[in-house]
């Protein structure tokens, strides 16, 4: 599929920010987004790459009621060479249509999905921030824009692609965070949409933030939707706890994200000398282990963040430091190591990055 540009006139076009440090994350859009309309009789058609605007929409649409809609993350980086360098896209492309799957959304050709990123960025490539710490963040969605109340899939989709140019994720340096596990809202169950990147589990998962954060904690950690008891995970990371050099996390069984950091994670940790496990966690027994010394660490993992140190964990008002409350070798180790192959300072033995040609 060809990508039509549209041209961008003068008054569409932005000013950059010019203090990288004051990005902050998801807050400025560059000048041009991708978009590719799907219709049950055409399949996909009119790929274009077009002035950043708002859409007009008819306020019947289908995402606007019952929620159909999808969406990924990735970021891009511009290397010191000149290069500009995508973190495992494919993943993304994948676990786009894994969502799509499950929302009744049409899927995404992984060629268009990749392609149009590619294109995109590289048009919009002056937007990409250089200081350390920084990135293009790609945003990629699908909507459901058919004006009809009925409960049932929508025969007209929008699929489109934002950038947003993000700071470093730690302005205040790479510090230990606090979270809440939360013991009385759920995020996801079997059966459920845990496992898809779809609004409305960040949604239901609002309140539960809110609550949270009026007790001085950053973020909730889930449990499991039936039992409360397994550890699942943080609003849009993946966690895991360092038992010695054993690396723990819990399993995908369909409630939680299939993260793209949290599968590099446990690629990269055998090469860094560390085990790995993927197994049910009972908060009971974690926070047990946590106060016998026998779980040193804890770190959720995340395109945004990349890797998060975990400070203090609070569980039925009982709260818990971890670490003494500073950064874990593993959680430093992991991160510089990310971080270090996606900016290329480091070598990719793994051929996770893409560049865009
Ligand atoms: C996006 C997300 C993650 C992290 O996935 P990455 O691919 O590593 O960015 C984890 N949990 C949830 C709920 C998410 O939305």
């Amino acid at each position: 599929m060809d990508f039509k540009i549209v041209p961008l006139p003068a008054d569409k076009m932005k000013t950059k920010i010019a203090d990288q440090s004051q990005l902050g994350f998801g807050k400025y859009f560059t000048d041009r987004m991708l978009l590719v309309e799907w219709q049950k009789e055409r399949g996909w058609y009119d790929a274009r790459i077009k002035p950043y605007e708002p859409f007009t929409l008819d306020p019947a649409c289908v995402v606007f009621h019952y929620a159909q809609e999808i969406f990924e993350g990735l970021k891009a980086y511009k290397w010191a060479d000149g290069r500009i360098a995508l973190f495992r896209p494919e993943m993304n492309a994948r676990r786009f249509n894994q969502s799509a799957e499950r929302m009744c959304l049409p899927e995404v050709p992984e060629e268009l999905f990749l392609k149009g990123i590619e294109q995109l960025v590289s048009l919009e490539q002056e937007w990409i921030p250089t200081a350390e710490g920084t990135s293009l963040y790609i945003r990629p969605t699908m909507i459901a824009v058919e004006p009809f109340l009925g409960v049932h899939p929508s025969s007209h989709n929008y699929f489109y692609v934002i950038l947003s140019p993000v700071g470093a994720y730690y302005s205040a340096g790479f510090n230990p965070i606090k979270i809440m596990v939360e013991d009385k809202y759920v995020r996801a169950v079997p059966g459920g949409t845990g496992e898809a990147k779809t609004g409305g589990n960040y949604a239901s998962s609002l309140k539960a933030g809110e609550e949270a954060q009026k007790k001085g904690y950053a973020q909730v950690l889930w449990l499991d939707g039936r039992e409360r008891r397994f550890i699942e995970e943080v609003g849009a990371m993946n966690m895991f706890f360092a038992y010695g050099d054993t690396i723990v996390t819990a399993p995908l069984a369909g409630s939680i994200l299939s993260g793209v950091t949290r599968d590099s994670v446990l690629k990269l940790a055998p090469t860094l000398g560390y085990k790995v496990e993927e197994r049910p966690i009972d908060v009971n027994e974690l926070f047990a282990d946590i106060k016998s010394g026998r779980v040193t660490e804890a770190f959720g993992s995340g395109t945004a963040a990349v890797i998060s140190p975990v400070g203090t964990l609070c569980y039925k008002n009982e709260a818990i430091q971890l670490t003494g409350g500073t950064v874990g070798e593993i959680t430093r180790k992991m991160y510089d190591t990310l971080t270090g192959i996606q900016t290329g300072k480091l070598q990719d033995d793994f051929g996770w990055v893409r560049f865009v040609a």
